[in-house]
């Protein structure tokens, strides 16, 4: 059977190796953190990324590489490459990891961005502020995720609060001032492509994101009309640009009515996870055959989903667990604020069928899943 080593190990990881087994594909996880992935799949544990005398023997064990974990860094992945087979290529990993590379790039391919800047020093914030005017956010170009790393700039006097949280990690990581889009929805691109270079995405999902993190996700997205041709194009360009192979993701504002790029995650994502339950062929099945040169799966949608994140900690499972077609994910970490510690998806044939579900089930909650814009999204 062949062996798929994931870089990292966290709740993706987890899901990759949920859907390599009836493939017949085993796994083995790599990952630093002593609590990584807990539940099925036990971690070869790594001092840290650069623990060469354990990576050399899991490239040993395994016929490919992939990632759960986008922020491995690049000397890792090109070392890795050297060895064995990684998907994707460790330079398409470089330019996602950096959000000036990644926008620059996107711009290249035709798709327009927010207006940004490269800080690198207090000088350069002025200078940037001056250019794109507030509101804007200033964000780190590297290693952030979550919302973290970013630090909003309502008017311009917001300047000096803005360096004190953020100018510590412009001489290691960069940072980008980026204007700040009223966007009227935020929409995501799963696509994925294959050694051959057959390509495919899901339909369009919508999303709603609460402090930054992602809190609701709603496929296929309503009334795309021509977006949905239009982010294809967009994200095959991408894709072929990078020689990419796998799974990722392409996170976008509509601001009247025309698409502008956040940033890619080269990676399975979390907007995704309802393909699980919700489309022929999940994210996960799709990346683990792409890697392994495998025919993808239909990425056709069954009907309509909704997934919700728990953040922090897991609400009740019974009330999700009694509602028709939903489903429970639970990733077995431990319970910290802002972490996400797992997912339920709801699906059904309809829009109305799925608001009933969703409303029932959010009321018997008893809590706030912010399902609120969805729903009436739905209606
Ligand atoms: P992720 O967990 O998706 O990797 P991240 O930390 O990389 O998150 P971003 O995707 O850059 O962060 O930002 C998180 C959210 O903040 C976005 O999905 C969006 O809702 C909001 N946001 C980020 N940049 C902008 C912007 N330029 N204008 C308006 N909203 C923004
Ligand atoms: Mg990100
Ligand atoms: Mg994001």
């Amino acid at each position: 059977q062949p062996v798929l080593g994931i870089l990292g190990g966290g709740q993706l990881a987890r899901m990759l190796a949920l859907a390599a087994a009836p493939l017949g594909v085993n796994t083995l996880v790599v990952d630093s953190a002593a609590d990584a992935c807990a539940g099925q799949v036990a971690p070869l544990r790594l001092a840290d990324w650069t623990d060469y005398a354990a990576l050399e023997k899991f490239a040993a064990e395994v016929d490919v590489v992939t990632f759960d974990f986008e922020n491995v860094p690049a000397e890792t992945a090109h070392w890795l490459a050297e060895r064995v087979a990684v998907f994707p290529d460790p330079r398409a990993l470089a330019v996602a990891q950096d959000r000036l590379a990644e926008k620059t790039l996107f711009r290249q391919c035709g798709l327009q961005t927010p207006a940004f800047e490269a800080v690198d020093t207090r000088a350069d914030l002025d200078r940037a502020l001056a250019a794109i005017g507030a509101p804007a956010i200033l964000k780190t170009r590297r290693l952030g995720y979550d919302g973290k790393g970013q630090f909003r700039i309502k008017q311009l006097a917001d300047a000096d609060a803005a360096w004190a949280a953020l100018g510590a990690q412009a001489a290691a990581h960069g940072l980008i001032l980026e204007a700040f889009v009223p966007f009227e929805r935020e929409l995501s691109v799963l696509a994925v492509r294959t050694r051959e270079g057959d390509f495919r995405i899901w339909p369009l999902t919508q999303n709603w994101h609460t402090d930054g993190v992602l809190s609701l996700s709603l496929a296929p997205a309503p009334e795309v009309g021509a977006l949905q041709q239009r982010a294809e194009d967009l994200a095959r360009t991408l894709a072929e640009r990078l020689g990419y192979v796998g799974v990722f993701a392409l996170e976008l504002f509509v601001k009247d009515g025309q698409l502008l790029g956040n940033e890619m995650a080269p990676r399975v994502h979390n907007s995704g996870h309802w393909t699980i339950e919700g489309a022929v062929a999940s994210q996960f099945e799709n990346h683990v055959r792409a890697v392994l040169g495998l025919p993808l799966g239909d990425t056709s949608a069954h009907g309509l989903s909704v997934m919700f994140n728990w953040i922090g900690d897991l609400p009740d499972a019974a009330p999700v667990l009694s509602t028709v077609d939903a489903h429970w994910h639970d990733y077995g970490k431990q319970p910290r604020p802002g972490r996400k510690v797992g997912h339920a998806t709801v699906c059904a044939a309809d829009a109305q069928s799925l608001a009933l579900r969703v409303a029932a089930m959010a009321q018997a909650l008893k809590r706030e899943t912010q399902a609120e814009p969805g729903l009436s999204a739905l209606s």
